[in-house]
């Protein structure tokens, strides 16, 4: 079995790198392997869809600007002949950062960056953010910066229009487990496929998610990525809140609107890695409910219906994704993972630019270059600085 290209992996960013590889060359081979088509596990099954701007990095920026323009194009971008074109449900009622007296310094440094990148991001002082959203307590903040152009949307909706997309461009899906790469240095030859065979190929793109680092580290390559799980909870509380922005603060609570409440997540980073799934049953009322109460304050009777987990691939190293090829030991065999919570967001534009990485030999619209396995070997962390 021969492709040009093998995609391993076919979560949002697989299938986001696969399309983009069939558009920039609609002549390359380009096959997805696929392990479980249900995604049972796979963190693009339960994500919350949140896209912003507001990051300190100027390619995580760039990124999510490029997806913003599919998102607000999306009739146009998603449509396919004889395929009802997914409902994103985007909500575009920004996302708003908010800081304390610790870490205000921090939130006007990445402001200036931001605006710096085109971001047209306001300043709110505490004052005016009571102002404006009388339900947010402000009595402990000393800024906020608000993005208006960012919201959230339906990520299912999203992955079903990228993979339909992917389909329609003549992306081939393998239902299939890769188990081995076969190497022959300096190139990665093929994958050894669970149902027998071998798939050989030019390149190969490393996009398994929590599962990238056993596949890197069959060559040597050691990707300090893990899984880490992450609870989501939606409440319900005394009002509707569906005016409210998607709220984060530095400590990791991030609240946004969601079917007449709010869903709200608060990351513990401390959790040790592993694939684990369970929900802790007093996360919820002890950690959660007590930050989202204090937060917003101008509601009462915080209820929670619903908690599910996720995994993020979490970057121990530094938080930020890995991405681009192994130079200098496997120049084709390329990596996407340890997007560490901003996979959804950014899969389209890290997809693009491996493809334009593997046609060319180099980046053309967004350098990722500072996001290279490189600056592991290096030491040489690239880390979002506060809100990550
Ligand atoms: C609770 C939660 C909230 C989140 N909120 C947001 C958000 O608001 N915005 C945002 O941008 N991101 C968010 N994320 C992160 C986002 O969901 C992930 O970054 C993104 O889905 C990662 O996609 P992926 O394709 O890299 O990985 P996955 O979705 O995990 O896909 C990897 C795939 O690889 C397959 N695979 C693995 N090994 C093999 C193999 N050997 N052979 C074949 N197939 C294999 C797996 O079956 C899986 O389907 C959130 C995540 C969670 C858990």
């Amino acid at each position: 079995m021969k492709a040009d290209v093998v995609v391993i992996g076919g979560g949002i960013v697989g299938f986001a790198t696969a399309l983009q590889m069939k558009l920039t060359d609609p002549h390359a081979e380009v096959v997805i392997v696929e392990k479980d088509p249900t995604y049972a596990k796979a963190a693009t099954g339960k994500g919350t869809g949140g896209i912003r701007q507001l990051f300190t990095r100027p390619e995580n920026i760039a990124l999510s600007q490029y997806t913003l323009d599919i998102v607000e194009n999306w009739g146009d971008w998603a449509a396919v002949p004889g395929v009802s074109t997914p409902d994103l449900k985007w909500r575009s009622n920004g996302y708003l950062f908010i800081a304390g007296e610790k870490d205000v310094d921090i939130l006007a440094r990445n402001y200036e960056t931001q605006r710096a990148c085109g971001v047209d991001a306001e300043w709110i002082e505490p004052a005016e953010l009571g102002r404006r959203y009388p339900e947010i307590r402000t009595d402990d903040l000393r800024g906020a910066v608000l993005s208006s152009r960012d919201g959230w949307l339906d990520p299912k909706a999203f992955f079903e229009g990228v993979q339909n997309r992917a389909r329609h461009a003549g992306v081939t899906v393998l239902e299939d487990e890769v188990q081995g790469l076969i190497a022959d240095s300096p190139k990665v030859t093929g994958v050894r496929l669970a149902s027998g065979p071998v798939l050989t190929a030019d390149a190969f793109v490393n996009t398994a998610g929590t599962w990238a680092p056993g596949l890197a580290a069959q060559l040597g390559m050691d990707l300090p990525v893990e899984p880490m799980r992450r609870h989501e909870h939606y409440a319900v509380a005394s009002k509707p809140l569906d005016h409210l922005p998607f709220i984060k603060d530095i400590a990791g609570l991030a609240i946004h609107a969601h079917l007449g409440g709010v869903s709200v997540g608060l990351v513990d980073f401390d959790h040790p890695g592993g694939e684990e799934f369970t929900i802790d049953p007093e996360y919820y009322a002890k950690v959660v409910e007590p930050a989202l109460a204090h937060r917003i304050s101008g509601a009462t009777d915080f209820r929670e219906q619903r908690t599910w987990t996720g995994l993020y691939d979490q970057n121990r190293f530094d938080g930020n994704a890995i991405v681009g090829n192994w130079q200098g030991r496997y120049d084709n065999f390329y990596v996407a993972a340890g997007f560490s919570g901003h996979g959804f967001m950014h899969a389209l534009g890290v997809g693009r630019a491996i493809a334009e990485h593997i046609t060319t030999g180099k980046y053309l619209t967004i350098d990722l270059t500072p996001f290279g396995y490189q600056r592991v070997g290096d030491n040489a962390p690239y880390a979002e600085i506060g809100i990550r």
